[in-house]
């Protein structure tokens, strides 16, 4: 792989993303909706507020009437209307939330007022003082959250506030996570001589959930072809299948090979970035299919990169790519002439960015006390000490 055949980062996403279509929508309960993607504008169903409503505890009154001494003629209180109007020299008793009776134009906070039972002292307030106008935050018919965004906790309390039930989502992408390498036991087993724990496909299956999909577990395969070949095309029965190993050029990397075999169309392979080089994708029947190189620090950095876009993107997220924020380097970094490279930095207070000790790609425990990937774009020389930076929070 000569590295003047890599692709960029940018150009190897883009190939990604022009290969990735949104999965067909369907109907999620907004009480379920958190983490999935708006596939249609969803629209308000009533008015928020849906009648004028007071903003505080206090009197309904005619503004025209204060300051004064108000006779009080009846009480609103959240989901119970007065059943009284308010008209010259009355006033009606209200409280946070309730609905401003008929001729009330304002509301004077009971901080302001003097008196009880019958009649009350109100200071002087302006018209439409303190009373949250029906419509004022939404109104029937508008936009209240937009396609392509990703649902969190304040757009379910904004969907449900303006009375809407259900909202299409892009299904759920399910994403086949198959390991390769006959050197991999399972979490809990004893090593014996020359193995190491899997745990490519358990971060991968962890960074997928967050991503929004449903990680399917194949489990780990030796370096055999009739095993691999077997898994792969069982894998190839999902949205997306990731492959962990076996992707280099070593006499047991398999996995594209045997990927040719099953008719998967390589898009590239190779990416100019430090870690993940030899990583692949290709596609087959809609499926996405990549490759990810074994080394545990590769994988999640070929995850942040390539993998999680193409999962929003198919979940129709409106901006799929990944969100780069600015930041500062603590420390000098010497470039890599030929790479760009994605350094594991710990995040400090005004997005002050310290690199971790041991930036080797197998060095997943010195990785994981990093909060942040920061990239080095390739050059000469060095990137001084508080340069500025795009970083990835991990
Ligand atoms: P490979 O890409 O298959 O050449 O593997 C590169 C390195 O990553 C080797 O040291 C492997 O032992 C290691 N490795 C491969 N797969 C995994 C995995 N699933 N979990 C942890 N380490 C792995
Ligand atoms: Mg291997």
């Amino acid at each position: 792989m000569s590295v003047a055949a890599l692709l960029t980062i940018d150009e190897a996403l883009e190939r990604v993303l022009a290969h990735t279509r949104p999965l067909p929508a369907e109907d999620v309960p907004v009480v379920e909706a958190a983490g999935r993607v708006l596939a249609a504008d969803a629209t308000a169903r009533v008015d928020l507020p849906p009648f004028d409503s007071s903003a505080m505890d206090g009197y309904a009154v005619r503004a025209a009437d204060t300051p004064g001494t108000l006779r009080v003629v009846g009480q609103s209180a959240a989901g119970r209307p007065a059943t009284e109007a308010v008209r010259a020299g009355t006033a009606v008793g209200i409280s946070t939330g309730a609905v401003v009776p008929e001729g009330a134009d304002a509301v004077v906070p009971v901080e302001r007022t003097e008196g009880d039972g019958d009649a009350v002292r109100v200071e002087a307030v302006a018209p439409g003082a303190n009373v949250r106008p029906r419509g004022g935050d939404t109104r029937a018919g508008e936009v209240v959250v937009a396609a392509g965004t990703l649902v969190g906790p304040t757009q379910v309390g904004a969907l449900v506030s303006a009375g809407v039930e259900s909202v299409p989502c892009a299904r759920t992408p399910r994403v086949a996570l198959l390991a390769t390498g006959s050197e991999l036991r399972r979490p809990g087993e004893p090593l014996g001589p020359g193995q190491i724990y899997e745990s490519n496909t358990v971060m991968l299956a962890a960074q997928l959930r967050r991503a929004g999909a449903d990680a399917r577990l194949l489990g780990a395969v030796a370096d055999d072809e009739d095993e691999t070949r077997a898994a792969l095309a069982r894998g190839l029965e999902a949205d997306v299948l990731l492959t962990s190993g076996g992707v280099s050029v070593g006499p047991h990397d398999l996995v594209r090979p045997l990927l040719a075999e099953l008719d998967v169309a390589e898009v590239f392979w190779g990416v100019a970035v430090k870690p993940g080089k030899p990583l692949s994708f290709g596609t087959r029947n809609g499926t996405l299919v990549f490759g990810l190189p074994g080394n545990p620090v590769s994988s999640l950095v070929g995850f942040e990169l390539f993998v999680r876009p193409a999962v929003m993107a198919l979940q129709g997220a409106r901006e799929p790519r990944p969100a780069f924020l600015p930041g500062r380097l603590a420390a000098a970094l010497r470039r890599n002439p030929a790479r760009d490279e994605l350094v594991r930095a710990r995040l400090g207070p005004g997005a002050v960015l310290e690199p971790v000790t041991g930036q080797e790609s197998h060095m997943i425990a010195r990785a994981a006390s990093a909060a942040a990937l920061v990239l080095v774009p390739r050059g000469d020389g060095e990137l001084a000490a508080g340069a500025d930076v795009s970083w990835l929070p991990l």
